[in-house]
């Protein structure tokens, strides 16, 4: 029975969404993170502000809400800085990360997450990976995480449901869906807590968060939040 799950959560909007998608819809719940030593590492302290903000503010939910797994994943970092060697030049990508930002790690993490799964006796895996907003990662794509689940299910013997609510969502529709699972408090509580911002700037304030308001990942934020602002119904 698919009534347990296991949810990536990184502390970003995204993964914010997809936990109370997850808690609203199954009997119990954990979270994993993974540190490779990311620029937004501040993300990483964003999780435990988003645990404890929902625990407060949606007993139903915290009491559905169990382990929260971290993993040591820095070795990515190593890679990153192997392929930097190899002679490929490092230039920035049109969704302003790095070329050297390691590839297919999706991959990674959704095996390292079903390993935890199998342990953990958890049945769903959930991410909030995206094709509408797709910034060019073949490793998000909706066809790789389905090909991904055969191979997890079959190779762990354990069947496994990859679960990627925002697949065909825009940033304004994950907005909207924040409104929809929890009304006004999930929706401040994704705008104030929940990290995107590639500089890690939680300094800067605006409507839809804290960011440093230039980078693609703000940008997709902002322009979702206003979006979303102008065609919301009041609750
Ligand atoms: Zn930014």
């Amino acid at each position: 029975m698919m009534t347990t799950a296991l949810v990536l959560f990184s502390g970003g909007q995204d993964s914010a969404t997809c936990l109370a998608w997850a808690l609203q819809r199954y009997n119990h719940v954990e979270t994993i993170g993974f540190d490779y030593g990311q620029r937004h590492a501040v993300e990483l302290a964003c999780r435990q502000d988003i645990l404890t903000a929902l625990r407060a503010q949606f007993p139903a939910w915290g009491a559905k809400l169990g382990e929260d797994h971290m993993l040591d994943m820095r070795l990515l970092s190593t890679i990153s800085e192997t392929a930097m060697t190899s002679g490929r030049a490092v230039e920035m990508e049109k969704n302003g990360l790095p070329n050297t930002f390691v590839p297919g790690r999706n991959l990674l993490f959704f095996t390292y997450a079903a390993a935890v799964a199998y342990r953990r006796e958890l049945k769903v895996l959930v991410g909030g990976m995206c094709e509408t907003d797709y910034s060019g990662y073949p490793d998000c794509r909706d066809n790789t995480l389905k090909a991904l689940q055969v191979a997890l299910s079959l190779g762990m013997e354990h069947p496994l449901v990859i679960e990627t609510p925002l697949m065909w969502l825009d940033k304004r529709q994950t907005w909207a869906l924040a409104q929809e699972l929890g009304g006004a408090a999930l929706l401040e509580i994704v705008r104030e807590k929940s990290h995107t911002c590639y500089l890690g700037d939680r300094q800067t304030w605006h409507d839809w968060g804290y960011g440093c308001g230039h980078c693609p990942a703000c940008e997709l934020r902002r322009s979702g939040y206003e979006g979303f602002v102008k065609t919301a119904v009041p609750q």
